[in-house]
């Protein structure tokens, strides 16, 4: 499956480069709407994922639109993500998200609006780390 075959919901937008330095592979990233809470989707290709974030303040949502991901939270096991499945990540939680290995993957990823909210990208996700999620 390709970029044109992938079923996205909303309109895969352009190549993610603004964020380009704080993924593994490549992701796509529309900005849907920024009326009163920001609300892109966020597409990723097999393998693609972000590296450990933070979000500040305000932290954020995840709508599963496409595709089969994953999230984690420091410490905690990797949660499988599929069409549906809504992620909520408190604020100062360190996590990350993205693509199986073998799938394409789709998530609206709703900022929750905060007053001086702002995130904080880390270090990236280990791939050894990443090949063992089954
Ligand atoms: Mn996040």
């Amino acid at each position: 499956m390709n970029r044109q075959t992938f079923k996205s919901l909303f309109p895969i937008g352009e190549k993610n480069t603004a964020f380009a330095d704080y993924f593994i592979g490549q992701s796509y990233l529309n900005m849907l709407t920024t009326a009163g809470v920001s609300i892109g989707n966020v597409t990723f290709e097999p393998g693609c994922r972000n590296n450990w974030h933070i979000h500040h303040k305000g932290g954020q949502i995840l709508l599963v639109t496409g595709g089969q991901g994953w999230y984690q939270a420091w410490g905690q096991p990797a949660r499988r993500l599929r069409p549906g499945d809504v992620v909520e990540i408190p604020p100062e939680v360190k996590h990350w998200h993205g693509a199986a290995k073998d799938s394409w993957f789709a998530h609206l990823a709703v900022e929750i609006p905060a007053e001086g909210a702002s995130n904080q990208w880390l270090e990236p996700v280990a791939d050894d780390d990443y090949n063992a999620l089954q």
